[in-house]
């Protein structure tokens, strides 16, 4: 979605290779930003050392992996190290210290607010690609 949300503010229409790498990089800064980054990564960290990190910043254990070596803080082999100790022990797949499920209360306001206005699910579902009934499981349905 923080991808997504980069593609809105800052491009128009299909976008482009560069424009895709730029919306990751939105992405990458708007949800654990440089400085923080730096500030907060432990030298030469355990995997113990960034389950904290990974809880507070509310990012996979491989995303934080990427920022630290983005933010030149791993070096090519420790980047490499840590990616495939990851994928030999299947963490890629199924993270260790797993993040609680989002509940956004945002957005189901959001949708409210829309259909108190007189916009349909379908108009809104149409609006993001989906079927009504997908748009409404995925948007609108509480987690538990
Ligand atoms: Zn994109």
């Amino acid at each position: 979605m923080a991808h997504e949300l980069g593609h809105a503010v800052l491009h128009d229409g299909e976008a482009s290779d560069a424009q895709e790498r730029e919306a990751d990089d939105f992405a990458a800064e708007f949800l654990f930003p440089a400085k923080q980054v730096v500030k907060e990564w432990v030298a030469n960290p355990s995997l113990e050392d960034l389950y904290p990190i990974k809880r507070k910043w509310g990012i996979s254990l491989a995303a934080l992996i990427r920022r630290g070596y983005d933010c030149n803080l791993l070096d090519d082999r420790e980047y490499r190290g840590w990616n495939v100790k990851l994928s030999s022990t299947g963490m890629h797949r199924r993270e260790p210290a797993p993040l609680p499920p989002e509940n956004p209360k945002a957005l189901r306001m959001a949708i409210a607010h829309a259909q108190a206005t007189g916009i349909t699910i379908e108009l809104l579902a149409e609006r993001a690609h989906m079927y009504p009934t997908e748009f409404a499981a995925t948007f609108m349905e509480e987690i538990a």
